[in-house]
C-alpha cells in the first residue's frame, strides 16, 4: 500500500469540480486516509513548490494556489502515486490527453485543476506539509475485499 497527497486546487474548488474529482478517486478504489479544506499561504506555497520557486511563473502559481481554497487529502491504494499521477495527465491541461483529468476538465497549463506528489520522496514530505500524524485515519473498507485480490 502507498500513500500520495493531493491538492484540489482553487480553480477546482471556485469551479465546483470537488465532488466530480473526488468522485473520479473513488471509482478508481482509492481510499481517503485524510482530507480537509484550507487556505494556503504564501510560506506552505514556498515550501510546497521549493523546486519552483526560482522559476519566472512561480510568482503567479503561488497568487493561484493562495487564492481561494483548496481540499488536501491523502490517497491510499496499490501503487497510489503513479496510479494517481496516471489519472492526472500531462502537466499542462492543453497537452494532458482526454480520458484524464487534466484532459477532460483544464485548457491551462497553470489551471489544472489537481496536484499530486511525484514521487515517494515527495509523497513524505508533502504529507507532512498538510498533515499531522494523527488527522491520518487508518482505515479498510468493506468493499475492498472486492476491490483486490488478498495477495495483491
Ligand atoms: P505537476 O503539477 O504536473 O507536477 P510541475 O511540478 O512541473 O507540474 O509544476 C507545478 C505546478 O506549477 C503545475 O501543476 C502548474 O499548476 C504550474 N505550472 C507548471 N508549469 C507552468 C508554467 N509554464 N507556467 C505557469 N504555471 C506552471
Ligand atoms: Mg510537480
Amino acid at each position: 500500500m502507498q500513500r500520495t497527497l493531493i491538492l484540489l486546487k482553487p480553480d477546482c474548488f471556485q469551479r465546483r469540480l470537488l465532488g466530480r474529482i473526488i468522485t473520479r478517486f473513488e471509482d478508481k478504489g482509492l481510499n481517503f486516509v485524510a482530507l480537509k479544506l484550507l487556505h494556503i499561504t504564501p510560506k506552505l506555497a514556498k515550501e510546497h513548490y521549493a523546486e519552483h520557486v526560482e522559476k519566472a511563473w512561480y510568482p503567479t502559481l503561488e497568487a493561484f494556489i493562495t487564492g481561494g481554497p483548496v481540499v488536501a487529502g491523502v490517497l491510499e491504494g496499490l501503487e497510489a502515486i503513479a496510479v494517481v499521477r496516471e489519472m492526472l495527465g500531462a502537466t499542462s491541461g492543453i497537452k494532458a490527453a482526454p480520458g484524464t483529468i487534466r484532459g477532460d476538465f483544464s485548457s491551462s497549463r497553470q489551471m489544472n485543476l489537481v496536484h499530486g506528489s511525484d514521487g515517494e520522496e515527495a509523497a513524505h514530505r508533502e504529507i507532512a506539509l498538510y498533515f499531522k500524524p494523527e488527522e491520518i485515519v487508518a482505515n479498510t473498507p468493506a468493499i475492498a475485499t472486492w476491490m483486490r485480490a488478498a495477495d495483491e
